[in-house]
């Protein structure tokens, strides 16, 4: 149910070319290693909380829920089966504003949709689901972050079983954010050895990149989001200069206590609901070392980078995915 799109793009190519400095491959190897012998357990603090819903709940109530509690995801459980039901995500959210869109005369039943009603909402605007999966917090973050990488999902729920009684149990969420955040704050030493610049390492997306103004009609923004599968879109003004970034999760705000119709307006209008605490958007040049992204990594909450020039004119996006395609995927000898 979290990830879908109406037409999935493929999983980013992993990076072909070897790295050839033998530092930078060394950085590499040990980040790896590291994630070899770290759990999803390893990642959490002692203490958290984690807000599961019921599938029987209204989809409106869901989201009411999101906003007090300031979370933009949740698992799902079934209470008819005692299982693990998905992952309720923006993208979700995104899907049921489609559905509204495609079938306006059902609007009055909206409001008595209930989150186990998202299948067929996905079904109904004709989404192909990507596959949810989940995994077992004792298995090795590296499984982990090669799961999200072949499925683009940004995170994944971790289920385990209870010994005695048999039971799935939903432990927490693990997120591409998390997962670079304890490389980061774990790896300084490795890190540092990750020399080559974004342009080097051809981190990123800079063709065909997906763009809008502030006075584009946000519900033109969200098609985009889901029909190419991403998570974000930069906004720029008529010469380019990126001014600020639309980001999935910006749609609950705009939806907040059901009320649809608020979507007609633009873009510029939606990012206005943005609560306070917003961390804001994160820049870098194409001249950036991987190295100083993760020192950023490390100490703030980026969800993207968006590489500018001088100028701040947009030149791509740098995303979670992309970085950990990289230090995952890219051949090292
Ligand atoms: P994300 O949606 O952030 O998980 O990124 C998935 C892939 O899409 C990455 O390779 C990004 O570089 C790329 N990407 C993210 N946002 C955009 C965008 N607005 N336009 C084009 N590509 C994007």
């Amino acid at each position: 149910m979290a990830t879908t799109a109406s037409q999935p793009a493929p999983p980013p190519p992993p990076p072909q070319q070897v790295v050839a400095d033998k530092d930078e491959a060394q950085g590499l190897k040990n980040i790896r290693d590291f994630l070899k012998v770290r759990t999803g357990y390893d990642v959490f603090p002692l203490s958290f909380r984690l807000i599961v819903l019921d599938t029987d709940l209204l989809i409106n109530k869901s989201l009411n829920i999101m906003i007090q509690n300031s979370i933009v995801s949740a698992p799902l459980w079934d209470s008819h089966t005692s299982r693990f039901a998905g992952l309720l995500t923006a993208t979700d959210y995104m899907n049921v504003i489609q559905y509204y869109c495609q079938f306006p005369e059902e609007m009055s039943k909206l409001d008595q949709f209930r989150l186990s009603s998202l299948r067929d909402i996905e079904k109904a605007i004709g989404a192909v689901p990507i596959e949810t999966i989940s995994v077992n917090p004792l298995l090795p973050l590296y499984d982990a972050c090669k799961g999200m990488l072949k499925t683009r999902a940004r995170r994944i729920p971790l289920v385990d079983k209870d010994d005695e009684t048999g039971r799935e149990w939903v432990v927490s969420v693990i997120t591409q954010y998390r997962i670079l955040k304890f490389i980061a704050v774990n790896n300084e030493h490795n890190t540092v050895l990750l020399k080559r610049t974004v342009r080097e390492l051809n981190l990123g997306t800079y063709t065909n990149v997906a763009t809008a103004q502030m006075t584009s009609p946000v519900l033109d923004v969200i098609q985009m989001m889901v029909h190419r599968n991403i998570s974000c879109v930069p906004i720029i003004d008529k010469d380019n200069r990126l001014l600020n970034v639309f980001e999935a999760v910006d749609i609950i705000p705009c939806i907040k206590g059901g009320v649809y119709e608020e979507l007609a307006g633009s873009v510029g209008d939606a990012l206005l609901r943005r609560p306070e605490d917003s961390p804001g958007i994160y820049t870098c040049s194409e001249h950036d070392r991987l190295g100083a992204i993760f020192d950023t990594v490390r100490k703030s909450r980026v969800h993207r980078l968006v590489v500018v020039d001088d100028e701040n004119k947009l030149k791509g996006i740098v995303s979670l995915s992309d970085i950990l395609a990289y230090v995952l995927l890219s051949p090292v000898d």
